[in-house]
Formats: C-alpha cells, structure tokens, sequence
C-alpha cells in the first residue's frame, strides 16, 4: 500500500529490504520473494540488504530477552496484577515500554542501513512501510526514521499509512499474496500468537454481545405482541358482553 501510495504522489520508488530481524531464514526468504514478485508486477526495484542475524541479536535481542512475563492473554503489563483491568485493544496487549525499547532498536538497526544504502544509491529521501501497521510504535519509527535520515545526510518521507492498513490486507488477499502472522523476530512469534487468540477472543465476545441484544430484542417485541393480544382479547371479550346484553334487553 504505501508504495502505491507513494508512486500516485509521483515518487519513483526502490524498496531496500533490511530484514536482519526475521527469523528463520525461510520466513525472510519467503517475504522476500512475495515482495520481489510484487515489486516486478508494479514496476519498482528491490535492493536486498546483508541478512545478519547475529548482529541484530548482539543489539536487539538482549532487550527482548527482558521481557519474560509475557502472558497471552494480558500482555506483559498485567501479569501478576490480579487487580489490573484486561487489556481492551491489541494496543493495549502488546503496550510494554521494554517492548517498545526492543522495537525502538530494531527499527534503528534497519532505518540506518536503509539511509546508509539510500544515500550510496543517491537517493532523494528515505521512507518506511513500517508505517502502515497498527501493530507497530507509529511514533518511534516516525522518530527513527527522521534519526536515521538526518544522520545520513538525507531527507526523511514520513507518512502514517495505518488508515489504509484494512484495505491493504484486503488486496493483498485477493492478490493471494503470503500474508505473515507475525512482525518478524522470534519474540514476535508469541506475540503474534496471543494477538490472534486475543482478536479471536475479542470477536466472540462481541458475538455474543450481538447475540444476547438480539435476544433482548427479541424478548421485548414478543411481550409487546403479548400485550397487544390480551388487550384486544380483553376488547373482544367486551365486545361480547355489550352484545348479549343488547340482545336480552330486545
Ligand atoms: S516485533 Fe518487529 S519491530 Fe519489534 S523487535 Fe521484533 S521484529 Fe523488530
């Protein structure tokens, strides 16, 4: 989505995929040729960065490895907090200042080697998708990529995409595209998991809400109907008495 976006402004664009997150190896090899096939169908060139994973473990991962109270259903925050409220939103799940921090140095790690790469390519400016997921730190990328850009020496493109991230979902489902089920690295993997049965849980409850209103509804319609009945029933029955009482006074 964004690099449509970006090519109805005018840009001419080049993706550089710097993706030292991912892991395994087979799940960056994946994204990486779905976005090849795409880029090739679009008209716009990829360039792929150094895959290093043992870098971004030496900088990133240990602040991942802090986070160890994870819990699927309350996020990090709430765990051992009986009096804590549930989270209300996905948001709310995975809000966690260490997993912000984590995230913070991830982007960091990547939005340099993109500026790096994009000022040797002699580039105008430098942009992220990262910018259209409503499951990422909006405001931290917004603040590393204009990091990262003015330490390169180049101008920074930001843009929050996320309103377009339920029509981006859609199209890629109906290109077949592989759609992955979490960000990227390993401590995403159970992130990823307890968003889904979070989402999951949340839409049931929502369900049965809906359905116990439609009861209400339901309910309240047929005591009306009832009450209609027994008042026209009660009419009808007067009816009859003032009847038969005009018929013994003829
Ligand atoms: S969740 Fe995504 S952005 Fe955050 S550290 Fe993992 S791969 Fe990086």
């Amino acid at each position: 989505m964004p690099t449509r976006l970006l090519a109805e402004q005018g840009h001419d664009i080049t993706v550089f995929y710097a993706n030292s997150n991912i892991a395994p190896r087979a799940e960056y090899d994946k994204r990486l040729v779905e976005l090849q096939r795409y880029a090739a169908d679009r008209g716009f060139g990829v360039i792929e960065g150094a895959y290093d994973p043992a870098v971004w473990e030496k900088k990133v991962a240990p602040i991942g490895e802090a986070i160890k109270d994870f819990s699927p259903a309350l996020g990090s925050k709430h765990v051992g907090d009986d009096t804590a409220p549930s989270p209300q939103s996905v948001a709310e799940l995975l809000d966690d200042d260490r997993r912000r921090e984590r995230c913070r140095a991830c982007y960091r790690m990547r939005l340099e080697e993109a500026a790096k790469a994009a000022v040797e390519g002699s580039y105008d400016a430098l942009s992220t998708t990262l910018a259209v997921s409503p499951y990422q730190f909006t405001d931290v990328i917004h603040e590393e990529l204009e990091r990262a850009a003015a330490q390169a020496g180049i101008d920074a493109h930001f843009e929050d995409w996320r309103p377009y991230y339920d029509e981006a979902t859609r199209i890629s489902r109906e290109l077949g595209m592989y759609r992955q089920n979490y960000c990227g690295c390993r401590f995403s993997i159970a992130e990823g998991e307890a968003t889904r049965a979070f989402i999951k849980q949340q839409r049931k409850a929502a369900k049965e809400a809906k359905a116990a209103e439609r009861a209400a509804e339901e309910a309240t319609r047929a005591e009306r109907a009832a009450e209609k009945q027994a008042y026209a029933d009660e009419r009808a029955k007067r009816r009859a008495i003032l009847k038969q009482i005009r018929q013994t006074a003829d």
